[in-house]
């Protein structure tokens, strides 16, 4: 099993846990873009965005919810903050363990593209 996420998920390889429960997994990015710079993860493997089904894609929603629960708790929610999914090589994807970006902390650049 190559998948660094999954190596994160199961303790091969050291992080700083943010949060965890039964469907997802939050640790800090090793290469952090802004002072916050969370990467919340699914326990389930799926690749990229281009695997999500209707079947698989019911953490989504609560990516969202946590990352909301994080913002505020790092309070960055009144300040604001940016959730990134980069899909596939012009995405600029990386690892392909889908994730979601939590960034703030910062006027983020406006410029997405
Ligand atoms: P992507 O470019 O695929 O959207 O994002 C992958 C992110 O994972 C990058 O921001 C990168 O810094 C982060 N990352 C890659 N390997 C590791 C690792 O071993 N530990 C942690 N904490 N983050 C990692
Ligand atoms: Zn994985």
């Amino acid at each position: 099993m190559e998948c660094v996420f999954c190596k994160i998920i199961n303790g091969e390889i050291p992080s700083k846990k943010v949060y965890e429960d039964d469907r997802i997994l939050a640790f800090n990015d090793i290469s952090p873009m802004a002072p916050t710079h969370i990467v919340i993860v699914p326990k389930e493997h799926i690749a990229s965005a281009n695997e999500l089904t209707e079947e698989n894609a019911e953490f989504i929603s609560h990516v969202f919810v946590v990352a909301a629960k994080i913002a505020k708790d790092l309070g960055i929610d009144e300040s604001g903050y940016r959730i990134v999914n980069n899909c596939g090589a012009d995405g600029g994807q990386t690892v392909y363990h889908i994730h979601f970006h939590l960034l703030g902390g910062k006027k983020l650049a406006v410029n997405l593209a």
